[in-house]
């Protein structure tokens, strides 16, 4: 079955080569604005925007007679036009979501987009663009070396298993990276290699994952030694940064040291969790977890809380297509369902179990018990009781792999040797 995923790489750009991404990225945020404006005023007058296809001809009408866009040649077309695509898109996803036709979250109208306040990316959809041992190629760039190795994908496209879609190149903190959607043949198996096994899965901070499996086992998996010590470094960070005054020199630095921090930490723990969410896919079929509001969630401004919560939409994302991958599926327990304050043992759901009760103590039964490990052995029965098809909220999701796009690595500074989860890929597919 052919299946799209994305492999993402840090580059290591020449100052050239960073130069040309910055024009890029900035191209790309001119022309989102231009087309916008665009769209805004025919509105006004004649009630309807530009597709994507028209504002592209207009464009290309009027960088030709406008002497004020005579750069638009230092950089690809392919910054523009994507560009247009994306808005686009946005402008549909507005109305869909404003009729009901699309599911989630209320999607704002698109705005325009404000240098240093949005995020510097740009794709290519076509054009040359390869992927060598240690470099990649894009359109207008040239060859850019790589912060790591891109064996594991360089490897596929030789073999011919594996096409490169478009590349989309982004920065985070101070680091750039591309990010390609690939197409790869994928063998999936129709029934996953385990029948019947089934692991309930609660997420935390400190411990990455805490799982009950319908063997009885406890699987426990504690967040990576460098995730503690950099989320301690991110605390500090934070101290110190809420003690500097606004609008300084020192202000400015410290904010550039905490993207950075959050970055590495955001790294460390999509590593950890891919590892993690593999092992899982593979030993079993069904895996159940908590369907929380990841979308409200992550406005909470607790630091541990909002890191907590963006490694759950992650962990969320990854077992829903690696289980898919695998012949398995993900069970969403509703967000209503107490998986924490219900006692294991004998159901009876306490009123209320503070954050800071690491043991759960039924006053009916008896159970002493991990926290954690309740919550597991709760969202396992919550499989087995077939609640998920009761629970509107609820339910059994099995992905589509040909439709989505599984991003391997969220986004995050690359540290050597970080950031190359491609290997894992490999044996995911196995
Ligand atoms: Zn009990």
């Amino acid at each position: 079955m052919k299946v799209t995923q994305a492999y993402r790489f840090a580059l290591d750009p020449t100052p050239a080569q960073e130069r040309a991404l910055r024009s890029h990225a900035g191209a790309s945020r001119f022309a989102w604005n231009w087309a916008l404006a665009k769209c805004i005023e025919r509105y006004g007058a004649e009630g309807r925007w530009y597709s994507g296809a028209e504002l592209h001809k207009l464009w290309n009408a009027e960088k030709k007679a406008d002497p004020a866009l005579a750069w638009w040649g230092e950089n690809s077309k392919c910054a523009y036009q994507e560009a247009f695509r994306d808005l686009d898109r946005a402008l549909r996803d507005f109305i869909k979501s404003k009729t009901g036709q699309r599911k989630g979250k209320r999607l704002g109208f698109p705005r325009f987009k404000k240098r240093g306040r949005c995020r510097d990316s740009f794709r290519f959809g076509a054009g040359v663009i390869r992927c060598e041992r240690s470099t990649v190629t894009l359109p207008r760039l040239g060859t850019v070396k790589t912060h790591e190795s891109t064996r594991r994908l360089a490897r596929r496209i030789e073999a011919g298993t594996a096409r490169i879609l478009s590349a989309t190149v982004s920065r985070t903190a101070q680091r750039w990276h591309v990010s390609f959607t690939v197409e790869t043949e994928r063998d999936i198996p129709a029934h996953h290699p385990r029948p019947g096994s089934a692991v309930g899965i609660d997420l935390g901070i400190k411990t990455l994952l805490t799982g009950a499996d319908d063997r009885g086992d406890v699987i426990a998996i504690d967040g990576p030694k460098p995730l503690k010590a950099a989320l301690r470094e991110l605390r500090r960070a934070g101290r110190a940064h809420s003690r500097k005054q606004d609008g300084s020199a020192n202000k400015r630095k410290s904010t550039a040291r905490l993207a950075r921090l959050h970055a590495k930490v955001a790294n460390v723990r999509a590593d950890a969790l891919h590892k993690a969410t593999t092992d899982l896919a593979r030993h079993y079929e069904t895996v159940v977890i908590e369907d929380l509001n990841v979308a409200g969630m992550t406005r909470n401004r607790r630091l541990a809380r909002a890191i907590s919560d963006q490694g759950f939409g992650q962990a969320r994302r990854m077992l829903q297509y690696k289980t898919g991958w695998n012949g398995g599926r993900v069970v969403l327990a509703g967000r209503f369902y107490p998986s924490s304050k219900t006692c294991s043992a004998c159901g009876t759901v306490k009123a209320t179990l503070s954050l800071a009760e690491r043991t759960f103590r039924c006053e009916t039964c008896g159970l002493a018990i991990d926290r954690d490990v309740n919550a597991a052995v709760n969202l396992l029965k919550f499989a087995a009781s077939g609640a998920e098809n009761a629970t509107a909220c609820g339910g059994t999701v099995r992905p589509r792999p040909a439709r989505h796009v599984p991003v391997k690595q969220e986004p995050g500074t690359a540290h050597a040797g970080k950031t190359g989860t491609a290997a894992r890929q490999r044996t995911a597919a196995a």
